[in-house]
């Protein structure tokens, strides 16, 4: 589904991305995980191009996106991204939140829209919520909502950056559930968090990078019993 060769990005005098090999394949789920600074957000903003690359290929479902022809907005409907601070509209209730997008950029009917849209909430047990506004709603039915949002433009691909991250504890888990389900249906998702039980039991892949390099990737279970790389045993060792 996407194939990465020899990303890097730089930023100034700084290289973040120091080349950056993998490919993930359809219905996989490949979870990220590394030390704060080591690249993580910058490689997934370079997947769905939030981020232009410096130099190197990604290319998405047979489609190069480091080309100069690349349509970003068809791109963008095709790879849902989830960020650690919801940003849903603030001034849309919930059911618009979810229903602007494929109304104004796949040309979907109100009606039908709203019957995606409703269909998502109840897939997230939140259908009682969807005439209220984001600041009525706590951080977990938040974060589930901007899932929902993502996942009304029906992508191919979902990418989430650390989604888990600005949530109370105890709201962490309403959305993880949401996730598993998600990967439970197929859906080939890049998930960057710090949540090793998540990692351990959804992830059919863990990758672990540090210095703006994918350090060691591996099935869930050996890279966390058996970690191959010093960098990584360190770093199992402080969240483990
Ligand atoms: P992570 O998500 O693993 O914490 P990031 O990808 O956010 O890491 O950041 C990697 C490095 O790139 C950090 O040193 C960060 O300061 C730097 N960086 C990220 N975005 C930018 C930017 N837009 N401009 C300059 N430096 C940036
Ligand atoms: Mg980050």
């Amino acid at each position: 589904m996407i194939n990465v060769m020899g990303l890097t990005k730089t930023f100034g005098k700084t290289q973040v991305l120091k080349g950056i090999d993998t490919s993930i394949a359809k219905g996989e789920v490949v979870v990220v995980i590394g030390p704060s600074g080591s690249g993580k957000s910058t490689f997934l903003r370079c997947l769905n191009l939030l981020e232009t690359p410096t130099s190197g290929e990604i290319v998405f479902d047979g489609l190069p996106l480091t080309g100069k022809k690349t349509d970003i907005n068809k791109l963008r409907e095709r790879m849902g991204m989830v960020f650690q601070q919801f940003n849903l509209f603030p001034h849309l209730r919930v059911i618009d939140n979810i229903t602007i997008a494929p109304k104004k950029l796949k040309g979907t009917t109100d009606a039908e829209a709203r019957a995606l849209a409703m269909r998502l909430l109840e897939r997230i047990g939140l259908q009682h919520k969807a005439d209220a506004y984001p600041s009525q709603l706590s951080g977990g039915q938040k974060q589930r909502i901007a899932i929902a949002r993502a996942l009304a433009m029906q992508p191919a691909v979902m990418l989430f950056d650390e989604p888990t991250s600005a949530l109370d504890p105890e709201m962490v888990g309403e959305v993880l559930d949401v996730m598993r389900e998600l990967a439970r249906e197929g859906m080939t998702m890049v998930v960057v968090t710090h949540e090793m039980g998540f990692a351990r039991e959804v992830g059919d892949r863990v990758v672990f990078m540090d210095g703006g390099r994918i350090v060691e990737e591996a099935e869930p279970a050996s890279l966390f019993a058996t970690p191959q790389h010093p960098r990584t045993k360190e770093f199992l060792s402080k969240v483990l």
